[in-house]
């Protein structure tokens, strides 16, 4: 093995802490994986009201950490568990964490996110100086942990042990940036005159995901298409030239999938397990699911999504190209939450049809396992994608994804050829309902009339490799080289 880092990663949220979409999924996934190859590893996460403190024997007693935040002194803890092979920090401040909802409610972001995940970011370097520990690296993730690295470069410079730290900042979607009114400056505790256009200020508001950009020393994201994506002026979201500006120091790494957690063969939450020895599990699964749907028993394919309902998840064009779908015959069970208009055009798909859908307005892991095991096909029209994780979920469970060609979902799904008989899935490049219909068309005639290739694609999906065990080494190698840029050695 090579030399042992010492690595911190922090997160605003990790299964099977918290989660509300994939960054937790990495989070609960990459430390362990990371651990393993026998590194040294601690997560830092926010002590939500969420998280199940009994299940994860959470300590009652936590130890102190004062936490300046404006002309205030809030008395926040930390507390310690080990999981995983991992040290798990839960940053405790009940006033910021201990509420519905991580970042918002369905009416909308917590009013006071900026003072609630800079206490966060502040309190982890607190910790980290408390407890010790001597680290190599600390890598962050979106704009939640977005401002330790600017606080390392601004008020840790000095610092010992954490002046000399190198950071590693995630993109896991730039859509998502921290933006805040300028008066809410004073809540930072950085000085004003970070309040421009190289650093934090972005349009006369506050952007933590800005600044964490420009004084963190590599940035990745979480596939090789995404990492170009967001250096356009379409995909960059306002932040394309900070980007390019930074451009040698941008890296994509797609993300990889948790096997003990998304593994057929021992998944505990499916009516039977399955391999490519064996694929009558996978049979079993289906006949389940349309008995718990209350679907028809018959040759139809299963088509499901399971996503946030959100404009970047692509449900318009998606629900429109289902609709027209449900009249080639198939059944169609979606599981997802997030905006209103989205989950009232889901359900009235459900009105339209009754008997060939399945609506499940909500958060639901199990049902989630239920469906990709049990379904013949998942569905991913998505306007905009970083990685995605639950077309690899699918291909792992015998699914097979029908996709648009964008962001991660482009890298990791390959076009199915008669040819070569290599693929795994669909593809469909122009955002339109047309092109998403027309691909749901062709799955739908292959799975018909030509059982065998079918079978083929499906096996083809089971066999690809998409666990974390490669991109964790590329992690390691981009650790190196955000040590090298810290000490100041270039690269490229
Ligand atoms: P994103 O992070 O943009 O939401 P990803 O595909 O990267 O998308 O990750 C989504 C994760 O959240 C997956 O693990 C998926 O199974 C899960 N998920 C999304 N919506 C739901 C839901 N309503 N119920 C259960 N799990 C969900």
């Amino acid at each position: 093995m090579t030399k042992q880092l010492s690595i911190a990663f922090v997160a605003s949220e990790a299964t099977p802490f918290a989660k509300t979409g994939g960054l937790a999924d990495v989070a609960g996934s990459l430390p362990p994986a990371l651990a393993k190859l026998g590194h040294k590893v601690s997560l830092f996460i926010p002590l939500y009201k969420e998280v199940d403190r009994a299940r994860h024997k959470i300590p009652d007693r936590g130890h102190k950490l004062q936490v300046q935040v404006s002309a205030r002194v809030i008395d926040a803890h930390y507390k310690k568990i080990k999981w995983r092979g991992v040290n798990v920090y839960f940053i405790e401040s009940d006033g910021h964490f201990h509420r519905h909802g991580l970042y918002g409610l369905t009416d909308g972001a917590h009013p006071d996110n900026s003072e609630r995940f800079s206490l966060f970011c502040m309190a982890t370097l607190l910790a980290l100086k408390k407890e010790q520990i001597t680290l190599d690296v600390i890598h962050v993730n979106d704009w939640q942990s977005a401002l330790v690295p600017v606080y390392l470069s601004q008020l840790f410079s000095s610092d010992k042990t954490l002046g000399k730290v190198a950071t590693v900042l995630t993109v896991h979607n730039i859509g998502y940036q921290g933006i805040f009114n300028p008066l809410e400056w004073h809540l930072l505790g950085l000085d004003f005159s970070l309040f421009n256009m190289h650093n934090l200020e972005f349009y006369g508001n506050i952007n933590f995901l800005k600044g964490g950009l420009i004084h963190t020393n590599i940035i990745t994201t979480v596939s090789s298409t995404y990492a170009k994506e967001i250096q356009t002026k379409d995909g960059g979201y306002g932040l394309d030239s900070v980007l390019r500006n930074r451009s040698k120091d941008v890296f994509g790494v797609v993300n990889g999938i948790d096997t003990d957690q998304w593994n057929p063969k021992i998944d505990e939450t499916i009516p039977q397990n399955f391999e490519i020895a064996n694929m009558d599990g996978k049979k079993k699964c289906k006949e389940s699911l349309l008995n718990e749907f209350g679907f028809p028993k018959g040759e139809n394919p299963l088509i499901v999504m399971i996503t946030r309902l959100a404009e970047q998840k692509g449900v318009d064009i998606g629900l429109v190209a289902i609709d027209q779908a449900i009249s080639k015959g198939i059944n169609f069970a979606l599981l997802g939450s997030g905006s209103t208009q989205y989950e009232e055009l889901a359900k009235s798909l459900k009105y339209k049809y009754p008997d060939n859908v399945f609506i499940h307005i909500g958060f639901d892991e199990a049902l989630a396992h239920r469906m990709i095991a049990g379904a013949d096909m998942f569905f991913m029209p998505s306007r905009y994608e970083p990685c995605g994780l639950t077309q690899m979920y699918s291909l792992a469970y015998g699914t097979v994804p029908i996709v648009r060609a964008t962001g991660g979902l482009n890298d990791t799904v390959s076009e199915y050829s008669s040819d070569t008989k290599t693929g795994v899935g669909f593809k469909f490049s122009k955002y339109s309902t047309e092109a998403a219909f027309k691909k749901i068309e062709e799955a739908v005639t292959l799975y018909r009339n030509c059982p065998n290739i079918w079978n083929k694609m499906v096996i083809n999906g089971m066999k690809e490799d998409n666990s974390w065990a490669s991109s964790a080494k590329e992690y390691l190698k981009l650790y190196k080289v955000a040590i090298k840029h810290k000490q100041g050695i270039s690269i490229k």
